[in-house]
């Protein structure tokens, strides 16, 4: 048995720590960097590249380098997730035959769990190489706001890597893990995360060993990259402004741009005013090259992200009342994720919390040290140690009503695990099999929440309607995924049921692939009034070097994800099969709505 490890797979950079000798430590690469960008990319040349090597070639080849695509695993075509995040990337997103979204990289089409998978893969070579040792299991952190799909998908993620996922942690709550270790303590605590992509903040109970989360929320589309927007938005707007020249059409300009804000949002964390120096953005009408200078200041970055931090404030209002706590309640409140570094964020969290925040936890390397410590737990010979961890449900679980409306079979912030069961019945006679669709989310409109999945229960024995009933019990782990099993409840055999994922078959059509149109629009002189900059095709690259050399084309790598056009040639798909499913009724009852009322009142109790 190999080493296991704790990896914070983050939207930008991941990380990954160890424990040895009771202390946890985070991996440090040959390079002497503790992160990896979390980036893939195939070249010209068609070599694939994970990490830093993606990143340093995004600037020239920005179609087909892969950044934050954490924030689509997990999500179905055509879903909000998807549209927002074609707002800003550039990439070809394609469905896939089970409505889930598949990226084209260099005319290969890949799974969002490749794309994941090669990154982790890499990090288990480096972590291997690191360690001296083989690395073959891992606790990987998710952020708590995830659903079940997406947690899912890191799992899967986690297995195509070659790993043994030990367990999906949140990553507040690893984040508290780092915190409690090696203190007694008796506290009541608020971890605000604020990442590269995503926020979440927890509120946790720690008494010695026991973590307690009591409530939890956030936004999956709240982080850095969004601040580097703000900021890249407004440098292409001066620039317009000072030279008449809109480059917001050029991808290799914009991904450049949005590098360099990038690093002045951070510079910005530690000084007062910064300067953007891009030499040769662009040429000019007359063929001159052009270089953009920019002085920035933190006033400036402060004035165009403070509604953003403002919005993670809200949440924050939020979650505390879901918690039924006050602010007073809070004794400590940890701010991790790199863009709470920003001064303005530790200003307003001070103002709204009463108090300052803590210092007692590392930013970038919590999550990662708490999930060491979690691994190493849940790893060691003598099993897991005195550690107990109590988690909740991130969002409502539930199925829908007739009227649209979501009937709730797990609440928000709910303690896992749990499990609840109901009776379900056929509505026609000889029906062979049944269907559920299971929804996620925080809205009591079913059309507004994530489709969990289409669960089909088949194989029912053949019988007048009503005469066959099964009774499905949904069980949610202490990851917060959700499973379901069925039995014939007169002849005591399980049913066979089958995960369809995707979208709601009643969901408008749309179309089938979803490239960002190709803005071919060249820079252009803007006369006289200048035209506000255009929201550009652009790409959430962090940490950028400016000055990067092109990286040299390696061999196909190791880690590299299958597409999945070649994975079909190895194992052909299934055919979906034609359904023929019924949803379920109650037993006889008169007249249609008499059997749709009454089927609910058996499902759920009244
Ligand atoms: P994480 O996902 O925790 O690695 O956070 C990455 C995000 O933190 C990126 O958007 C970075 O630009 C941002 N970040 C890192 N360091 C700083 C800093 N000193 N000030 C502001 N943002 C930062």
């Amino acid at each position: 048995m190999g080493r296991a490890i704790g990896i914070d797979l983050g939207t930008t950079n991941s990380c990954a720590a160890f424990v040895e000798n009771g202390k946890p430590k985070v991996i440090t690469y040959k390079d002497g960097s503790r992160t990896i960008p979390s980036m893939f990319a195939i070249d010209k040349k068609g070599n694939r590249l994970v990490g830093k090597e993606a990143q340093d070639q995004a600037a020239i080849n920005p179609q087909n380098t892969i950044a934050a695509s954490k924030r689509l695993i997990g999500r179905s075509f055509g879903s909000n997730a998807m549209e927002k995040m074609q707002q800003v990337f550039t990439y070809e997103l394609v469905e896939g035959e089970s409505s889930e979204v598949l990226i084209k990289v260099a005319d290969q089409v890949f799974t969002l769990e490749q794309i994941s998978a090669a990154i982790l893969r890499r990090i288990k070579d480096q972590a291997e190489d690191a360690l001296n040792d083989e690395v073959d299991q891992a606790v990987i952190t998710v952020p708590a706001y995830f659903n079940d799909r997406q947690r899912q998908a890191v799992r899967s993620a986690g297995k195509l890597a070659g790993l043994k996922v030990l367990r999906v942690l949140n990553e507040p709550t690893a984040a508290a893990l780092a915190y409690g270790l090696g203190r007694t303590l008796n506290q009541r605590v608020a971890i605000y995360d604020l990442g590269g992509g995503t926020f979440d903040i927890s509120i946790i109970d720690i008494k010695d060993k026991i973590f307690e989360v009591i409530a939890t929320g956030g936004d999956t589309f709240l982080g850095g990259v969004d601040f580097d927007d703000r900021l890249m938005q407004w440098v292409l707007q001066t620039f317009v402004d000072d030279t008449g020249v809109d480059v917001s059409y050029d991808r290799s300009a914009v991904t450049r741009i949005r590098d360099a804000s990038e690093q002045a949002k951070i510079k910005l964390s530690d000084e007062t005013s910064t300067h953007i120096s891009l030499k040769h953005i662009c040429d000019d009408d007359d063929g001159t090259p052009l270089d953009l200078e920019l002085d920035v200041s933190r006033e400036k970055l402060e004035e165009l992200t403070t509604d953003l931090i403002d919005r993670s404030i809200a949440t924050c209002e939020r979650i505390l009342m879901e918690a039924g706590t006050s602010r007073e309640q809070v004794d400590e409140m940890l701010l991790v994720g790199g863009q709470s570094r920003m001064p303005l964020v530790r200003t307003k969290l001070a103002q709204f919390i009463g108090k300052q925040p803590s210092q007692k936890v590392h930013p970038d390397e919590a999550v990662g040290i708490g999930a060491a410590i979690m691994a190493h737990s849940l790893s060691s010979k003598a099993g897991p140690q005195d550690m107990m961890l109590l988690d909740v449900l991130p969002m409502a679980i539930g199925i829908n009503k007739v009227d649209g409306t979501m009937h709730v079979l797990f609440a928000k912030n709910q303690p896992l695990p749990d499990y609840k069961t109901r009776t379900l019945t056929t509505s026609k006679n000889n029906q062979r099999s049944i269907m559920l669709r299971i929804y996620q989310g925080e809205s009591k409109f079913v059309a507004e929440n994530e489709l969990l999945g289409t669960f089909v229960f088949s194989g029912l024995r053949e019988a007048p309607k009503g005469m066959v009933k099964i009774e499905v019990t949904f069980h949610i782990d202490s990851e917060g995924i959700l499973n379901l099993t069925a039995r014939d409840i007169d002849t005591g055999q399980l049913v066979e049921s089958r995960l369809k994922l995707g979208k709601d078959p009643d969901a408008p059509k749309r179309p089938s692939t979803s490239a960002p149109k190709p803005k071919k629009k060249p820079k252009k002189k803007v006369e006289d009034e200048p035209a506000p900059t255009k929201p550009p095709p652009s790409l959430n690259m962090p940490n950028s070097q400016l000055q990067a050399k092109p990286s040299i084309a390696k061999p196909a790598q190791e880690d590299a994800p299958m597409p999945i056009s070649q994975a079909a040639k190895k194992a052909p798909q299934k055919a979906a099969q034609p359904s023929a499913e019924q949803p379920p009724v109650p037993a006889a009852q008169p007249g249609f709505f008499g059997r749709i009322i009454a089927w609910f009142k058996g499902l759920f109790g009244g």
